[in-house]
């Protein structure tokens, strides 16, 4: 099969780079439902014509295609006829991790984590927020003296403060969850001990620790808590 491309031009942006020479706007997001019925007629027409082979690849560009509706991306995308396999690229605003996680996981087989591990450590995005990962789940329990884990709906208020570098809290988190398990049972070192409590401290930033908590003591006191079997 002969490779053949289609380039779905979206042109809306949240603000105009001084830079950019693209066709996009920023005072046209009214439009956006009605550019995707554009879209989708003109692929009809094509089709109809016979003028359309099936797609090795779609490629989404602007403009910011992350600005439509996940539901309205997908329906561009499902009136396109698309070879097996084929490969589908969608250019998001690397400032806006919850509209890339939002067009991600509207895409068949991407569910919440790979989505926002595919942008900590590939995109390198700053501000995603993996509110469904067990271990940052696990560690803002202990170092915020929550009673209970957290569920992914519950972390999302919780790391509105660290915007927007929620992934490198993440990273923190990662990193606090990593040596309160290996030392559990065990007495740390004090440097080793305060370096993790201050990150902790730091990562913590606006969110209240529960008073009296057994966290809240070893926090302050700079001695690890321990995790529970
Ligand atoms: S397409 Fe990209 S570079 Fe151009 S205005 Fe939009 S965000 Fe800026």
């Amino acid at each position: 099969m002969n490779a053949f491309g289609v380039y779905v031009h979206v042109p809306f942006c949240r603000e105009r780079c001084d830079y950019c020479a693209f066709a996009t706007y920023t005072d046209r997001d009214h439009l956006m439902e009605r550019y995707a019925d554009a879209c989708v007629l003109e692929l009809q027409r094509a089709i109809g014509a016979g003028d359309l082979a099936s797609a090795t690849s779609v490629f989404f560009g602007g403009g910011t295609p992350s600005r439509l509706r996940p539901e309205t991306l997908c329906r561009v995308l499902d009136a396109i006829p698309r070879a097996a396999g084929a490969e589908v690229t969608v250019e998001c605003n690397p400032e806006d991790a919850d509209a890339a996680h939002n067009t991600l996981t509207a895409l068949h087989g991407i569910g919440p984590w790979t989505a926002d591990v595919y942008l900590l450590f590939c995109l390198r995005h700053g501000d995603a927020w993996p509110a469904g990962d067990l271990a940052v789940q696990e560690a803002v329990k202990i170092g915020l003296g929550l009673k209970t884990r957290p569920t992914a709906k519950e972390m999302a208020p919780l790391a509105e403060p660290w915007r927007p570098m929620r992934g490198a809290a993440a990273h923190l988190w990662w990193a606090y969850y990593r040596a309160i398990r290996k030392r559990e049972g065990v007495i740390a070192d004090k440097e080793k001990t305060n370096a993790v409590s201050n990150t902790a401290r730091a990562v913590s930033n606006n969110v209240p620790v529960a008073k009296g908590s057994s966290a809240e003591a070893k926090i302050t006191t700079g001695q690890l808590p321990r995790s529970k079997k």
